[in-house]
């Protein structure tokens, strides 16, 4: 097995059992590896610290598979990985019954690479990392075995496997599609879930326990949604008991779903909720120069800041849309406002958020910090596993 030898002192992060190394600590690797073989981690030394995925197209050069040198990787580590990852989301009470699931997580379990959702029984597979790509067929059969689903989509068609060097696969990889849109009931709602031409993986499993929460504040709330795609949120505020539910997003498909998972749940107040196909930051400020005002206001944007490279710009939208979102809130209103960007971490969004406050020259409060629920865990040594930060937040 080729070995990359690491430069001198460039083995403490491995150390701090972090998976990714970056093209900056490697010195050399000595033998041939093709994009997704495993190689021998060692430190300059010469001293064994991991086996990893040699991904020689991306800056993170190689992503850790196991910190146990002795540890083989072949069909039957991921048989085995993916069994233990199955097998503690089963051990987590409220993740037991779960309709949609999120199976792997990637780095956080320990899987770099490899995300995996369950839609009743239809498991979405997205693989965005060489390693992950080279065991493409070993990872399926585990994730068959130890899911029991009827049906397998790959979906790996993110941005970010351009970085690695892969092209776009998507196709059933077992069974076709089925013969009615794919359904999932979450806290009650029933949502379609279109794993072809949705985003990510056809949903946002990562939201699941703050819409929950959001069904929670929605009495007789004035509500507003921004960025719903399917709408998510707002059906949970209706359920939720919400006076009204305004709702903006600027895809006509997304709405569309949205409008089609209203009609699937008659026992929501459908007169309540309004849908509008806009750019969130024009009618956010059209809103406000109409007078109109809000008791609970949703932010949930797309991820502004995929890397650390675009947090300045990723800044100022978030600054934006939260002193507009501050600005359009009633006396007593709660703000639930999200950043799902890697490169911004949760202490910079919270000064980001309070600065907004500041400028709309509201006194708010923090209720609540909230994250993903534990079917997306964050490895503790992982820091960029803690994508989605929320704040629950209510102004005097
Ligand atoms: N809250 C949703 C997920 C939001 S994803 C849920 O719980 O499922 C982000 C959404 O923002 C996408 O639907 C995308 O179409 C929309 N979007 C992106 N930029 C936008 C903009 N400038 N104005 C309005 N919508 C936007």
């Amino acid at each position: 097995m080729s070995q990359l030898v690491l430069l001198p002192h460039k083995d403490r992060s491995l150390a701090r059992r972090h998976p990714w190394i970056f093209a900056g600590a490697v010195d050399r690797l000595d033998g041939r590896a093709r994009p997704g073989d495993t190689v021998e981690v060692v430190a300059a030394n010469g001293r064994p610290l991991a086996k990893a995925a040699w991904s020689p197209a991306s800056k993170i050069r190689a992503r850790v598979w196991t910190f146990d040198p002795a540890e083989v990787v072949d069909d039957a580590f991921f048989k085995r990985h993916i069994q233990a990852a199955l097998e503690r989301r089963q051990s987590i009470p409220e993740l037991r019954y779960q309709d949609g699931l999120r199976l792997l997580h990637g780095e956080s379990d320990g899987l770099p690479g490899v995300i995996a959702d369950r839609y009743g029984d239809t498991v979405v597979l997205q693989l965005t990392a060489a390693g992950a790509d080279r065991w493409r067929r070993a990872i399926i059969g585990a994730l068959q075995r130890a899911s029991g689903c009827a049906r397998i989509y790959e979906r790996s068609d993110s941005d970010v496997r351009r970085l690695e060097g892969l092209d776009a696969v998507t196709g059933w990889v077992l069974g076709t599609a089925p013969a009615t849109p794919l359904t999932i009931v979450e806290n009650g709602v029933r949502m379609q879930v279109d794993v072809t031409a949705g985003h990510k993986t056809g949903f946002y499993l990562d939201q699941r326990e703050n819409r929950r929460l959001t069904r929670d504040l929605a009495a007789d709330r004035m509500t507003l949604n921004c960025f719903c795609y399917t709408g998510g949120f707002s059906l949970q505020a209706l359920a939720g008991g919400a006076a009204h539910v305004l709702s903006i997003d600027s895809s006509a498909p997304a709405l569309a779903t949205a409008i089609d998972n209203l009609a699937l749940n008659p026992q929501l107040a459908a007169e309540r909720a309004e849908w509008r196909q806009a750019d969130v930051f024009a009618e956010l400020r059209t809103l406000r120069s109409a007078g109109q005002r809000f008791d609970l206001i949703i932010l949930d944007p797309p991820k502004f800041a995929p890397s650390a490279a675009y947090a300045e710009r990723a800044a100022r939208a978030y600054r934006d849309i939260n002193v507009l979102g501050f600005r359009l809130l009633n006396p007593g209103g709660l703000l639930m406002t999200y950043s799902c960007s890697g490169g911004i971490r949760g202490e910079h969004f919270q000064q980001i958020v309070s600065d907004a406050a500041l400028d709309a020259g509201r006194q708010a409060r923090l209720l609540r910090r909230l994250a993903a629920p534990p079917d997306h865990p964050v490895a503790l040594h992982f820091g960029e596993g803690e994508y989605l930060k929320g704040l629950l937040c209510q102004v005097d």
